[in-house]
């Protein structure tokens, strides 16, 4: 029994045996559904991770999420769940090797705009350009939305590109869109950006 050989419960591929698990020999890890992992699926959720950043709070939150192993602070404590507002995260394959990563919201929650953006912003994509400059300044409470505002990145199949979404709570839709018309031409204009 002893050296019965353990599974990754995601990768399939041979752990090790029971028993230099049990002595601690080769590290497995606990997902938060409570399946086994090894070593090499959980660095490589923590090496391609998604990002949660929230504005308008108390202070500017950023957190690394991994959609199997949770969520960790900034100060690398780790949590076992995804945080607010994200139930679940997911991987969407758009075409043969092409996808992107998507999240799926807990219920009181809506997404105000979703889309792509590079990481270095274009002289051709200006919308693009000013889309960073909104998050440098809520990076930099420059500006500060009046209730919380979930900006998330994520993968895409496309190095350059990171998929990403805004997500605000239902309830806050007018304080948002009051707020934005107040900064520059409301929610229509800067879902635009995102275009
Ligand atoms: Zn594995």
């Amino acid at each position: 029994m002893k050296n019965k050989k353990l599974k990754c419960e995601l990768c399939d591929e041979d752990i090790g045996a029971e028993k230099e698990i049990e002595d601690g020999v080769i590290p497995t890890y606990t997902t938060i559904d409570g399946k086994t992992a090894c070593e090499g699926c959980y660095q490589q959720e923590l090496e391609y991770h998604s990002t949660l950043f929230c504005f308008g709070g108390d202070e500017v939150k950023e957190l690394t999420i991994t959609k199997n192993f949770g969520y960790f602070d900034e100060d690398g404590e780790s949590f076992d769940s995804l945080p607010l507002p994200i139930k679940n995260e997911k991987w969407v394959n758009s075409d043969g090797w092409r996808g992107y990563t998507e999240w799926v919201l807990e219920d009181g929650y809506i997404k105000i705009t979703d889309g792509w953006i590079t990481g270095y912003p274009e002289e051709t994509t200006r919308r693009k350009a000013e889309l960073g400059e909104y998050f440098e300044e809520l990076k930099n409470e420059k500006i500060k939305p009046p209730v919380p505002i979930y900006w998330i990145f994520g993968l895409t199949s496309n190095i350059f590109s990171q998929a990403s979404c805004i997500v605000i709570k239902e309830k806050d839709q007018d304080a948002i869109e009051k707020w934005l018309l107040e900064i520059n031409g409301g929610l229509d204009e800067f879902s635009k950006k995102f275009d």
